[in-house]
């Protein structure tokens, strides 16, 4: 099989309820690129990357479509169904911005699928379960806002929550844990505060000081592995890292020098579903749980978390973030949902979800 047109797509997919708030981004909209490979059978393949605005991560959506712009032509006539030898032909072509590359390689296991008749998560060497855990991250908000949308998504049946913190006062930080538990103990739902590298040393070692009594993950609570190794063997809860995970070799550091206990993962910044998995077995070889998440997207991005995510481990499964309960706009009528805080496989074959005709308009890039 060889790939015959690349077709780039830039498309909105506005905030429900905006602006969503983080420590280091407030987003009303979302710029996503959608990726369409065509090939000379006939089969179609479909990829996706969408940055959560330009500040959440060094990647930016117009970034992707440049670099996307850069590697087209040379992708020209490349096997789709050789995902190692497409990343290696990908970094050939142009160093780093696996982001942008995440969307061609989830392609390519579209492709894969449909050429062969089975699931991505086939591909990745077998689902595990056909209904995922999900988690809800509520945003940056006051205590009581953020404990009745915690109590609201605890009921709706989400095994897992996670709240924003970081990027403001820390008592405020503090204030909001304390009333988030008050609302879920004793309900068996595990709970994460993700400051998005928005705390300092001092106060991620005060926040776990004050709140010594309630499990919580502190997902990447400070700016640099620098940062997060000089608390690390001060405070007194686990730690995950998700914004520094930027590759695979910084993942075997993490996981080999114990600077971590787990990761927030997402597919696209690792460079797409074969180095997820790569990502999927080193932490099942140290026994490390993580989550399997984007920044955001829509419907293509979030099949391609699910299916990685059905290969995973269930007990190493912190769940699957996906975009959809947070945006509007659905590019498959029956595209993936979250229902009652999980995630049903989708069907197949490839990705099992296939763009609506002409929902994303004229392409912005054409290569063939
Ligand atoms: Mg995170």
């Amino acid at each position: 099989m060889k790939i015959t047109e690349i077709h780039v797509y830039a498309h909105d997919l506005p905030v429900k309820n905006g602006p969503y708030v983080m420590a280091n981004a407030k987003v009303w909209s979302l710029d996503t690129t959608l990726v369409k490979l065509v090939t000379d059978t006939g089969l179609i393949g479909w990829g996706e990357t969408c940055p959560v605005g330009p500040t959440y991560q060094p990647h930016h959506a117009k970034g992707a479509r440049a670099a996307l712009s850069e590697m087209g032509p040379g992708l020209i006539g490349a096997n789709p169904l050789q995902p190692l030898l497409l990343r290696r032909q990908m970094d050939r072509l142009l160093n780093g911005h696996r982001y942008a590359k995440a969307a061609i390689d989830i392609a390519g296991y579209d492709l894969m699928g449909k050429a062969y008749g089975v699931r991505v998560a086939d591909l990745l060497g077998g689902a595990v379960t056909e209904n995922l855990p999900s988690y809800y991250a509520a945003g940056l908000g006051d205590p009581d806002d953020i404990a009745r949308i915690v109590a609201e998504k605890a009921a709706e049946g989400y095994p897992r929550l996670q709240v924003k913190i970081g990027g403001r006062a820390v008592e405020v930080d503090i204030a909001v844990l304390r009333k988030v538990w008050e609302v879920i103990r004793g309900k068996g739902v595990r709970l994460a505060a993700d400051g998005n590298r928005g705390l300092t040393t001092g106060d991620a070692l005060r926040l776990s000081r004050e709140c010594l009594d309630i499990p919580f993950i502190m997902e990447q609570p400070c700016n640099t592995l620098q940062e997060i190794a000089a608390i690390r063997g001060q405070v007194h809860h686990g730690i995950y890292i998700d914004e520094n995970g930027e590759d695979l070799a910084t993942v075997i550091r993490a996981a080999g020098t114990g600077l971590c206990d787990g990761f927030g993962m997402k597919v696209t910044r690792i460079g797409g579903l074969h180095a997820m998995g790569t990502f999927r077995d080193i932490c099942e070889a140290r026994n490390m749980p993580h989550t399997c998440d984007d920044a955001w997207g829509g419907d293509i991005i979030a099949a391609a978390c699910t299916h990685l995510g059905a290969t995973v481990q269930p007990r190493l499964l912190e769940g699957v973030w996906l975009a959809e309960p947070y945006i509007e706009g659905t590019y498959d009528p029956n595209g993936v949902r979250i229902v009652g805080g999980h995630i049903k496989l989708p069907e197949g074959p490839g990705l099992g979800v296939v763009p609506e005709d002409g929902i994303f308009g004229e392409p912005e890039l054409s290569f063939s």
